[in-house]
This record gives structure tokens, C-alpha cells and sequence, in this order.
């Protein structure tokens, strides 16, 4: 008798799609076979997919405020001139409610864990505790050359480490996000990275998103940013960097050797018109490569379905090989690969990980399934789903999340548009 029982699904197991029960004691998957089983909590998964939780690495949640709030624009203006001037408004209230919105969607799309960096973090946090989700999270920081700020933002980010690491039974966990090597100085982020190393945790930064951003770093230090994070020892197994896009090949050995995780957002470098990341070549030498969405400003959602199809497809139109990249390395770097790029044992339908499960309703869409791999990689809206389980718990029922009240955070969340709306 398990505490919860998801009952003879079509479950992604190793790579393949295989009829199996999975069992659940705990927070952990305790059972996965084709034994009949039974459980205190059953949900009959016939005819249904069951996958592991989508872990999605790169995210600014609350920013689901901006959600088509400047559209149409080059990064750099569209950061200086809207983004950063709207963010000077947000209070910690506006981040509690636009990461409830984000939360929302992200469960009704089958994400269980989420990478954030953001400012009042201790409202994502507390989010984070209401709804439960599983996230990493970091404050983000940026020193811009100011000493001063540059112990500041330190200060805060280690509070928010200190305060909120292992919360919620091991739910959070909470690292360092320096924002980017072009609004931190080399000085700042070798602090963080030693102080990341004091807290045996994690750094999560964006690293050349931009063909612009990576000549700057070469006309201010006389190198590309990559090379830069390795000389100060930024760079190694407990580093994720999000984006990734204009590396060389010997930049691409650094990142294999260091043992760094990439967080590849395709829709967000499409939008923004960033660039095409080298996913294909990263992973076949061995790079641990996971999806995130980035902010919804620049993506619009947080549904990793997406950024699942899009990763395929953009390899194929970049390798020029339309076997570039298979359906099943795209899905595992939707899961598994996202959970192990922030050493979480999770991602995977397997005894002992973490019980992050979802359940996909078989619909029209996918009819007919030949190999249930491609009607999930190439043929899902994500709205299928209609189960998810995060740490053992049921969440989300039917299509409903049940620690959230759906009209009252889209109702704020309308209201408080109106502040930015003003000049
Ligand atoms: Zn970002």
C-alpha cells in the first residue's frame, strides 16, 4: 500500500514509453512496474501519459506582470527603456501576485520545479510554500561597479541563501544569481562564487545572450565572457548559465571540462532576436543542456511545451540535419537534465528520485499515437495536462490546481497592470 498509486499509465521510463504503476511513498517514487498495486490516493492513468515533472531552468516568474507589456523591441532597448524602468515599480506585493500567476501556469503545464532570479525574493519564496511547487531560487544581483552595492547585494543574496535554503521540507533551494558578467565586475562575481562555495550551493547567471553584450565584455577585459568566468574560477559544476548563445568552440570545451549546465531558452532568443544557442554540438560533447522560458516579458508563457518543440526544431534548421536532435533527448533535457543541472535527484520515473510526476491526458491532438514520444514532443499544447504531483503531494487534479484560486490571482493581477501603464 503506497500513499499515492498512478495506475497502469503509458510512462516514460529510461528513454522509452512503457506500460508500468508507479508508486509513491513520501516525497519519493518508491515503486515503478507492472505489478497491480494500490495506494491510500489512486489516480487511474489508462489510456494517459505519465512523465516525469518539467523542471524549467531560467526564470523571472513575477515578471508575468510584463506579459505584453513592451513588444516588438531589440533587447537592449527593450531592457533599458521598458523593462528595468517598469521593475523600479514593482513593490514586493506586485512579485507575490505575478508569481502566483506564474505558479498557476506552470502547473497547469506540467512544470513541477522552476529556476528563478529575481528581486523580493522572499515573496517567491513564500509563493513557492502556498502553492507547492518546487523551486530554486536566487536573488538577483548586480554590483554595476559600485562597491558599495557590491556588498549589499551580497549581503542580501546570502540572507535569502541562509533564510530559505531546504524550506518547505527540502522544497527550496536557494542559490547566488549575479545577473550577467556586463552589470557585474569580475571583482563582484568572484565573491559570489567563493561565497556560493562557503554556502555549498549553486550560481545561476545569463552568460553571452547577445552578440553585443559579448563584444563589450571583449572591448572592457580583452576577452569573451566565458573565458573571463573561467580565469576568476567562476565556472564548474554548481554553475548554471542561462542562454549561452555566442560561444567558440574552445568556450564550449570550457563549459564540458568545468562540468557547467546550460539553460537553453529558445523562445525568449527567437523574440528578442538574440541568436540560435549550439544545442546540438553541446550535447554530443557531453554538456548538461536543460529548457527554461526565461521571463514572460520575452517569451510570453511559462509553458515549457514550447520551448520543448521549438529546441527541436531550431537544431534542425541550424545543424541543417533533420535528425539533428531526437525526441528523447529533447524530453530529458525537459526533465531530468533540469533537475540534475541544480543537483536534485528528481526528473526521472525511477525508485529512490523525487516523486515530480505528471499525468497527460490522451487527446485528439495526438491521435494516432504511433510512439507516444512524438505525440508529446512534437504534438502537445501542454493544456493536456491533468495531474501533478510535486514532493508526493497531488496539486493538481483533473486540470485544476488546488492551492490556488485561479480568478482571484487573475483579477489582481489585471488590476495591477494600471501602475505600469502610467509613465
Ligand atoms: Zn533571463
Amino acid at each position: 500500500m503506497f500513499d499515492v498509486a498512478i495506475k497502469n499509465g503509458l510512462c516514460f521510463i529510461d528513454g522509452k514509453f512503457l506500460e508500468a504503476s508507479i508508486g509513491i511513498e513520501g516525497n519519493r517514487i518508491a515503486y515503478v512496474g507492472r505489478d497491480e498495486i494500490s495506494g491510500d490516493l489512486e489516480i487511474d492513468a489508462s489510456d494517459k501519459f505519465v512523465l516525469p515533472g518539467l523542471f524549467n531552468a531560467h526564470t523571472h516568474l513575477a515578471m508575468t506582470l510584463f506579459r505584453g507589456y513592451a513588444e516588438d523591441m531589440p533587447l537592449m532597448d527593450w531592457l533599458e527603456k521598458k523593462i528595468w524602468r517598469a521593475e523600479r515599480k514593482l513593490t514586493p506585493e506586485d512579485v507575490y501576485w505575478g508569481s502566483m500567476l506564474g505558479i498557476l501556469e506552470m502547473l497547469k503545464t506540467g512544470t513541477t520545479a522552476f529556476s528563478d532570479l529575481y528581486i523580493h525574493m522572499d515573496e517567491v519564496a513564500k509563493a513557492v510554500g502556498e502553492t507547492g511547487i518546487r523551486a530554486v531560487l536566487c536573488y538577483g544581483m548586480a554590483d554595476r561597479g559600485d562597491e558599495e552595492k557590491a556588498r549589499r547585494e551580497l549581503e542580501i543574496g546570502t540572507e535569502f541563501v541562509k533564510n530559505w535554503n531546504g524550506a518547505f521540507n527540502g522544497r527550496i533551494k536557494a542559490i547566488y544569481g549575479p545577473h550577467a558578467p556586463y552589470t557585474c565586475t569580475p571583482e563582484f562575481l568572484k565573491a559570489v562564487k567563493e561565497k556560493a562555495k562557503e554556502m555549498e550551493t549553486f550560481v545561476h547567471i545569463h552568460v553571452s545572450e547577445t552578440k553585443r553584450e559579448v563584444e563589450k565584455i571583449e572591448r572592457r577585459y580583452g576577452k569573451t565572457p566565458v573565458r573571463l568566468l573561467d580565469e576568476i574560477g567562476f565556472l564548474d559544476d554548481k554553475t548554471v548559465i542561462a542562454h549561452a548563445i555566442w560561444l567558440d568552440d574552445e568556450e564550449l570545451a570550457i563549459l564540458k571540462n568545468r562540468g557547467v549546465s546550460v539553460a537553453h531558452c529558445p523562445v525568449s532568443n527567437l523574440k528578442l532576436s538574440s541568436g540560435i544557442a549550439r544545442v546540438t554540438e553541446m550535447l554530443r560533447l557531453g554538456i548538461n543542456v536543460c529548457l527554461g522560458t526565461d521571463g514572460a516579458a520575452s517569451n510570453n508563457t511559462y509553458n515549457l511545451f514550447e520551448e520543448i518543440k521549438l529546441t527541436s526544431l531550431l537544431q534542425k534548421v541550424k545543424t541543417g540535419r533533420a535528425d539533428a536532435l531526437k525526441a528523447r533527448e529533447v524530453l530529458e533535457m525537459a526533465t531530468k537534465n533540469g533537475y540534475r543541472a541544480y543537483g536534485l535527484e528528481g526528473g526521472e520515473l525511477r525508485q529512490g528520485r523525487l516523486a515530480d510526476v505528471i499525468v497527460i491526458e490522451r487527446r485528439f491532438n495526438h491521435s494516432p499515437v504511433y510512439d507516444p514520444i512524438h505525440s508529446i514532443v512534437y504534438a502537445s499544447y501542454g493544456c493536456e495536462v491533468s495531474h501533478v504531483i510535486v514532493d508526493g503531494e497531488l496539486i493538481v487534479e483533473d486540470g485544476i490546481v488546488l492551492t490556488i484560486d485561479e480568478d482571484k490571482v487573475v483579477d489582481k493581477v489585471e488590476r495591477l497592470k494600471e501602475k505600469f501603464l502610467e509613465d
